[in-house]
């Protein structure tokens, strides 16, 4: 290995001498930065307020697990819907990931990810968060769109300590209910392992949380307003974020598999609460981001996590947000 680099080096200043360019294949390739990854964060200007994705990690999953996930699909079905969108054949794959908002008034998480005691690839938020320059003490809300693992628990991983140990936690008062009532327990299709991990996100915020009507355009802070899509869990929303005549929206779980159910986006999905009223709250959001073309965001849209909806046949197509440096 030394005696190669020598020999490189001296072929370098012998061609260097010969005043020659140096052939890219002359130097030896330096070892792979196995382990490294781009900054877990994207901060993008929207109107006055300032809006950082923040990636929490991702979900695996198996092709077996696609038939229980989509109960109308065929599995001869997914194969091509995936080959169009150049997707890696690894079944239910989908990142998981977190908004923080700085509104010129309060700096606001909008879901804050998962933790590995749950899901193993996911916890990362925190990080992300602080890589970004801010710290977890200086987040004044968190506003949940529904309480989901990978959406809540970054809120606290033990169930005693608060990880954003200054805030107000915001989410509406039908999945509060939901999630801590015990005669809604039967009603969980993923049964006590979700209700456990719900319980243990939000127990450190007792006398922290406003439970909030589900009201379409409630501005549950300046600026930040509140659009419901109930199914998914009987609470879930999406928040829009407006701010100098620019709208964006943020969804939790409109779509967990964006290249799958923005082309099927009447397929029931087997985990909602009440999978009819998740395809109505879907196409809903679906058709009003390709009517009106703001930009929008959301827990499993694929990294960086901003993009706009258009019409694409029966269906709708996902456009990432070109990165622009101006
Ligand atoms: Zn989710």
């Amino acid at each position: 290995m030394e005696f190669e680099r020598r020999h490189a080096l001296l072929g370098a200043a012998a061609l260097a001498a010969m005043g020659s360019a140096l052939p890219a294949q002359a130097q030896a390739a330096p070892p792979p930065q196995r382990g490294a990854n781009p900054p877990r964060f994207l901060r993008i200007k929207h109107g006055d307020m300032e809006v950082t994705t923040l990636l929490d990690g991702a979900m695996g999953g198996v092709n077996a697990g696609i038939q229980t996930f989509f109960p109308d699909s065929r599995p001869e079905e997914i194969v091509p819907l995936r080959a169009r969108a150049f997707a890696i054949e690894r079944g239910l794959h989908q990142p998981v990931g977190a908004y923080l908002v700085h509104s010129g008034r309060n700096l606001v998480m909008i879901d804050c990810g998962g933790h590995s005691s749950f899901i193993p690839t996911t916890g990362g938020t925190l990080d992300a968060l602080r890589a970004s320059g801010y710290t977890p003490e200086q987040v004044d809300t968190v506003l949940l769109t529904h309480i989901h693992p990978e959406h809540a628990l970054g809120l606290s991983y033990d169930g005693t300590t608060r990880n954003f140990p200054n805030a107000e936690v915001v989410v509406t008062q039908i999945d509060h209910q939901f999630w801590t009532d015990p005669a809604m327990e039967s009603r969980v299709p993923q049964g006590q392992r979700f209700i456990e991990a719900g319980r243990r996100a939000i127990r450190p915020y007792t006398g922290r949380i406003r439970t909030v009507e589900m009201r379409q355009d409630l501005e549950v802070l300046p600026g930040i307003f509140m659009d419901p899509a109930p199914g998914h869990t009987p609470g879930h929303v999406s928040f829009r974020l407006t701010s100098q005549n620019e709208t964006m929206l943020i969804w939790g779980d409109i779509a967990h598999q964006m290249t799958i159910q923005l082309a099927r986006p009447r397929w029931r999905v087997g985990v909602d609460v009440d999978s009819a009223m998740g395809v109505e709250s879907r196409v809903r959001t679906l058709d009003m981001l390709a009517s009106t073309g703001i930009l929008m965001g959301g827990v499993h849209v694929p990294w960086p996590g901003f993009g706009r909806i258009i019409r694409d046949g029966e269906g709708f197509l996902y456009v990432p947000r070109p990165q622009q440096f101006s």
